[in-house]
């Protein structure tokens, strides 16, 4: 019998933690996703487009509707100019539309600089397209690089940045500031930008996003990335965008062909649908976020955590040290989920080195009743674990 073959990619911390949510019955606040159905006008649309549309193979590169529309949105929302035809991919989610720029762009021995908290996907996909990883790494409460780490990550073997704004697990959206200073460096060191912009609908007050591809000698460089999972809320569909200048948008492709070749025609045109007839939703989702984003902090306050700001995505954090807890994040998540009945996702996990150890992500993407039994079983949790010796009362904070 020949020897099992055992994979060295790690498991995901979400897929983890979900799974012990579900085996326990826990109220899950770890992965990133609502609890409710999502738009029903856009579920018609799919489900009408499964009885009586088109369900075989759509062109490679998406169906040409949604590519329209895709270029349509982001002229409407981000001042983009898009070549529908030459510029924009449809893919299976931003899960692929990631592994298609790393295969597809990435030479064996490239370097590619990469920001710590890193989402899960990036560095096991960088690595298996023969990428190196430069990390840098951000700290709380802000999050922010500056140009003395980009100084010191940016060098002449540096071919790829990959940045996520607005940023999962930090839940911080840059201020123009860093991203011209981030622009700079990729023309000065003539770097391609990998931009996971996901979150780019999921921004509140006065947050503004700004793509990357909009800053001087960016146009040419940048590989732009969206997911409609998380435009619509419906995280399970999968159906992403890579947006890209036409001479990227050719390699991009290539690998795209030979990872899924397409997306389900059914749902990418429902996606189309969405983006030309949501005005509406994408005023009021944010808001709605907002109001659960400060019913989920205003609680966590009042049992005493320290709670980071969160300016976009689904995500807030609470720093453990700073709430009078003595325990790293990982061990507080699994008495979180095992002890006290509720799942949180431990940052440390998305960090490979020098791992911040004291932050707790929560996503507050739920109906008041989560978020309110959430709040009471991360009490219980907090008051299960061991308390710094200066702790008694914990001081809550909201850093901006
Ligand atoms: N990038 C980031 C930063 C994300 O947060 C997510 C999902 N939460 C993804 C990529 C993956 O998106 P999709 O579900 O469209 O594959
Ligand atoms: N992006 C989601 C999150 O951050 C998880 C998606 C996944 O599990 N791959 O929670």
């Amino acid at each position: 019998m020949a020897n099992p073959i055992f994979s060295t990619l790690p498991m995901t911390v979400f897929e983890e933690m979900s799974g012990l949510a579900r085996d326990l019955g826990a109220v899950n606040l770890g992965q990133g996703f609502p609890d409710d159905p999502g738009p029903e006008s856009i579920r018609a649309k799919a489900a009408d487009a499964i009885l009586n549309g088109y369900n075989q193979y759509p062109p490679m590169a998406g169906l040409p509707e949604l590519r329209q529309a895709v270029a349509g949105h982001y002229g409407r929302t981000q001042g983009l100019d898009l070549d529908a035809l030459s510029e924009v991919t449809i893919t299976s989610g931003a899960t692929e539309a990631l592994a298609a720029a790393f295969l597809g762009l990435i030479e064996p021995g490239d370097e590619v600089v990469v920001f710590q908290p890193v989402y899960d996907a990036y560095l096991p996909l960088i690595r298996r397209a023969g990428g190196v990883p430069k990390l840098v790494s951000l700290r709380p409460p802000l999050w922010r690089f500056d140009r003395a780490t980009l100084e010191a990550a940016f060098s002449e073997r540096t071919r790829f940045v990959v940045l996520n704004n607005p940023n999962n697990p930090a839940g911080t959206v840059l201020p123009h500031e860093d991203l011209a200073l981030l622009a700079e460096f990729c023309v000065a060191h003539d770097v391609t930008a990998i931009c996971d912009e996901v979150w780019e609908q999921v921004v509140f007050g006065n947050a503004r996003h700004r793509p990357l591809i909009t800053y001087p000698g960016m146009r040419e460089r940048c590989v732009k990335i969206g997911s409609a999972g998380k435009m619509f809320g419906l995280t399970g569909w999968k159906v992403g965008f890579l947006c890209a200048a036409p001479v990227l948008t050719h390699s991009l492709a290539r690998a795209h062909q030979f990872l899924t070749f397409t997306t389900p025609p059914n749902l990418q045109s429902a996606v189309a649908w969405g983006l030309e007839n949501s005005e509406d939703w994408f005023v009021q989702m944010p808001r709605d976020l907002e109001r659960s984003r400060d019913r989920l902090t205003e609680g966590l306050i009042r049992e005493g955590f320290a709670v980071l700001g969160s300016q976009g995505t689904y995500f807030l954090n609470v720093d453990l040290a700073a709430s009078g807890v003595a325990l790293g994040d990982r061990d507080f998540c699994l008495r979180s989920v095992k002890d006290a009945g509720v799942a949180a996702i431990p940052v440390s996990a998305l960090f490979e080195e020098a791992p911040v150890t004291s932050i707790v992500r929560l996503c507050f993407s739920k109906r008041d009743e989560t978020l309110d039994a959430g709040i009471e079983r991360l009490a219980k949790a907090r008051e299960l674990s061991p308390k710094t010796a200066d702790s008694a009362p914990a001081s809550p904070r909201t850093p901006a």
